[in-house]
């Protein structure tokens, strides 16, 4: 598969697959069902590929685009080039609250969506859990893989930090498989469209978010091990017992209330 596409050669360091599949691009857009009015945010336009078909619909429209060639060939766009809000960034350090506060409706949250760079698209939704309030939802295209594991529970192969992680900030919902020649270039792996929608309020109660990752991170670090080794370091077996939780059972069999009940004990005794 060539690695140029409408005169622009796919940079590899950008995780540049750019979406040619017509049918592909209305139903990712058709699922996203942007409106006039909303606070879209698309990061990763690359030429266009979801933004054209959105700004059919809509009048205004901020992008997020890294790559400084992609980004002067958006404000140059013949038709939609000023209905576009560009900013030239990495989305990993944009401060997405502060995106919000300079658009037009800033009291209105944010609905964000793209076909992800798969280089960087773990730490990136990662980023953007941590402006979960501001934003209403999220359309994502992503590696197959991740889709799976975003949306495993418990007992799953699939299930690890990413999903309690992900289920703990948003309800995730799978909308569609794409294979690769829907891409130019095809990537090596299936990819996956999903949308995640911030919860209201948190499912769980958890003391400090930042406990919770530390400790799905260990759990998980050494899937095989039982919790009981895993959480040596913060927690006795005794203190697991006392949570109702038994300590023999490996990470991958614990639910998000489980990792919560197991982090706010951390948390409230200093470990
Ligand atoms: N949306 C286009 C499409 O569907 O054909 C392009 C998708 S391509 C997989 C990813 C896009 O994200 C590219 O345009 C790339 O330049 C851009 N990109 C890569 N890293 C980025 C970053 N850190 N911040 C913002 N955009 C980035």
């Amino acid at each position: 598969m060539s690695k140029t596409h409408l005169g622009h050669t796919a940079r590899k360091r950008f995780g540049q697959n750019f979406l040619h599949d017509d049918y592909v691009i209305e139903q990712i857009v058709n699922s996203i069902n942007p409106r006039n009015g909303e606070n879209l945010v698309e990061i990763g336009p690359g030429l266009g590929a979801l933004t054209d078909p959105v700004c059919e619909r809509v009048d205004a429209l901020t992008v997020v685009e890294l790559d400084r060639d992609l980004a002067k060939r958006l404000r140059h766009h013949p038709f939609h080039g000023s209905k576009l809000n560009i900013i030239e960034q990495d989305a990993l350090t944009l401060d997405f609250t502060t995106v919000k506060d300079n658009l037009p409706n800033p009291d209105q949250s944010l609905r964000v969506f793209g076909n992800l760079p798969y280089n960087i698209s773990t730490p990136l939704m990662f980023h953007l859990f941590d402006y979960a309030d501001s934003i209403h939802d999220m359309h994502f295209m992503l590696q197959k893989e991740v889709v799976n594991r975003l949306a495993a529970g418990p007992g799953s192969k699939n299930y690890g930090r990413l999903s309690v992680m992900a289920q703990y900030y948003c309800s995730v919902t799978p909308v569609l498989t794409v294979p690769p020649d829907a891409f130019k270039p095809a990537p090596k792996v299936d990819s996956a469209v999903v949308r995640l929608v911030p919860h209201a309020s948190a499912p769980v109660e958890v003391e400090s978010v930042n406990t919770l990752e530390r400790v799905c991170a260990q759990a998980f670090n050494q899937r095989r091990k039982t919790i009981r080794n895993s959480l040596k370091d913060c927690i006795s077996e005794e203190n697991l017992s006392s949570l109702d939780i038994n300590p023999g059972v490996r990470a991958e069999t614990l639910s998000l209330q489980n990792f919560a009940t197991i982090a706010n004990f951390i948390y409230e005794h200093g470990t």
